[in-house]
């Protein structure tokens, strides 16, 4: 039932991985692979279970919900990552399925985590996403005001935040885009960058990522 292509693929992300990370003089072993699993048929996320892999990111939380919710029984070491976009709505069940929410872009989430952390005694690890492409359709804190805005979720409402992420324009090379986010995060004091996705995670490997979100590479494309 397990798909053998899924382990290769697997290995094969992974020894780019750290190919990119020997080439920028770091340790492979810093940089997690979140696995994006959104879309993917069932049986192709057996096959990276099986192969061992616990690191998943989603991009929508009730489809999240109906492919993890059983599994987290099953694998008690399974982290998730929630990667898209996150309605205030929503947090609630994001606060309780999901380890990471990486897409923090405002203040009216920020309170809403804050209350449903407090009421479930659980806190997610957050990353803010920023909007560096400062493109209108695309989630996220426009870079002019990211360090306004971690003060305000740090300091005015308590929140820890580990990282930054970000989505390049796609029809912009990446690079810049990447060494805008680690400016912005080493002022800020963080080190944790989850940047990087099927088509260019060596480059930001090369720039700083310390998480990369694969997809399609692993999985191949989405049905
Ligand atoms: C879908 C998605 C990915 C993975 O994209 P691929 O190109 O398939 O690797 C990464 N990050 C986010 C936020 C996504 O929505």
């Amino acid at each position: 039932m397990t798909d053998p292509s899924i382990a290769e693929n697997f290995d094969a992300v992974r020894a780019r991985m750290d190919e990119a990370a020997k080439s920028a003089d770091r340790a492979g072993n810093d940089i997690s692979l979140v696995a994006v699993s959104k879309k993917q048929p069932e049986p192709r996320i057996a096959a990276a279970l099986e192969y061992g892999h616990r690191l998943f990111g989603e991009n929508r939380v009730q489809e999240a919900q109906e492919r993890w919710a059983d599994h987290r029984a099953d694998y008690p070491d399974l982290e998730l990552r929630l990667v898209g976009p996150l309605q205030s709505n929503k947090t609630g069940d994001a606060v309780a399925l999901f380890d990471v929410i990486e897409t923090l872009d405002r203040e009216k989430l920020a309170k809403a985590i804050v209350k449903e952390a407090d009421k479930q005694g659980l806190m997610p690890r957050l990353y803010v996403q920023i909007n560096t492409g400062e493109e209108d359709q695309k989630a996220g804190i426009s870079p002019a005001d990211a360090d306004a805005f971690l003060e305000t979720v740090r300091e005015t409402h308590g929140l820890p935040v580990e990282g930054l992420m970000c989505i390049p324009p796609v029809s912009e090379a990446p690079a810049m885009h990447f060494a805008l986010l680690a400016k912005i995060a080493r002022r800020n004091g963080l080190d944790r960058l989850s940047m990087g996705m099927s088509g260019d995670f060596e480059t930001a490997i090369r720039y700083g990522a310390t998480s990369v979100r694969v997809g399609s590479a692993l999985f191949g494309e989405r049905p």
